[in-house]
């Protein structure tokens, strides 16, 4: 499959010209909402997007280059991708494109697949290390190139992957965001595709015939905790559909006062107002939203103290 373009099934053609042009129509929908919703891009920005040569960052640069057509704000895109000299790598793939499509772009050489081969042993997951030298080098270029944000093309099921990965084995409420600065507090790091699902990228990317580069020649495991959450998560959307757009909403909808983060909340000091909130507690309601009983209009059938008080 390296560098070759994926070939979609031969279908209706005017069917599947339609479903070509909504689903290019969604992603720019979605795109341009996380623009707007997280301020991402602004007048007289210079974007670096980061590119990998998987589907996600070959969507997201085509995706920001349309909107770029049309967008009321004026900004640069320069894409980027280190070449980081794994075995295989077809050197020439984005080049020919990038040119093909009129984009600047960059390619920075800088082995960091030899570093990691002898630092960490066989058999171990290299992808911590490989991702910390990968990150030294985009910022370093980043600052090189006078980019005021950095494009990463983490997208919707990244992010909630993340989120089960921090609350299942780190203990944090934490995800992906859609805009932070960087941990060496030098840039701004943007994810434009964080309302984008996965399998639209994969469609998208079928469409467009991405020249797709195969993100396995360093030949080490990917990440086996993220695996069976990824796994969870698609089993979860099989059995129970628009699950993910849930969880995705009920990132964009926290309730610290809900939560028990003290420095969050400051539950010490809490004193009733003495007005109705409808976002206080419901000492007697029961607990499980999913419970018929937890629907609203129901309140006043429930007995004064049901069994759900703890
Ligand atoms: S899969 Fe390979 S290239 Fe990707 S982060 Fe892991 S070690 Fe690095």
């Amino acid at each position: 499959m390296t560098g070759q373009p994926v070939r979609a099934a031969p279908r209706d053609p005017r069917k599947a010209q339609f479903e070509a042009a909504k689903l290019a129509k969604r992603l720019r929908r979605q795109v341009g909402e996380a623009i707007v919703d997280f301020n991402l891009i602004g007048e007289g920005d210079r974007v670096m997007v980061c590119l990998s040569g998987g589907k996600d960052s070959y969507g997201m640069l085509d995706v920001l280059l349309a909107l770029r057509e049309k967008a009321p704000v004026r900004f640069e895109i320069v894409a980027v991708n280190l070449d980081q000299k794994q075995p295989g790598f077809p050197a020439q793939v984005l080049p020919e494109y990038l040119g093909s499509r009129g984009v600047d772009f960059r390619i920075v050489e800088q082995d960091t697949y030899s570093i990691v081969q002898r630092v960490i042993a066989e058999g171990k997951t290299k992808c911590s290390l490989c991702s910390r030298l990968r990150r030294g080098v985009l910022y370093r270029v980043a600052g090189e190139l006078g980019a005021t944000k950095i494009a990463l093309g983490h997208h919707r099921d990244d992010i909630l992957a993340t989120f089960f990965l921090n609350l299942f084995y780190g203990g944090k409420l934490k995800a992906m965001p859609a805009k932070l600065v960087s941990d060496d507090g030098k840039h701004v790091v943007i994810r434009p595709l964080a309302y984008v699902a996965e399998e639209d990228l994969v469609a998208y990317a079928q469409l467009k015939g991405f020249p797709l580069i195969p993100c396995t020649l360093c030949g080490s495991q990917t990440n086996l905790q993220r695996q069976v959450v990824r796994q969870m998560l698609a089993e979860w959307e099989k059995r129970h559909p628009g699950r993910i757009e849930s969880m995705l909403r009920a990132l964009s909808d926290v309730r610290p006062s809900h939560l028990m983060d003290r420095r969050l909340f400051d539950f010490r000091a809490l004193l009733p107002g003495g007005l109705p909130d409808p976002d206080g507690d419901r000492a007697f309601d029961p607990t499980d939203p999913g419970e018929p009983r937890f629907a609203e209009g129901m309140d006043d059938d429930l007995p004064a103290a049901g069994g759900g008080a703890k």
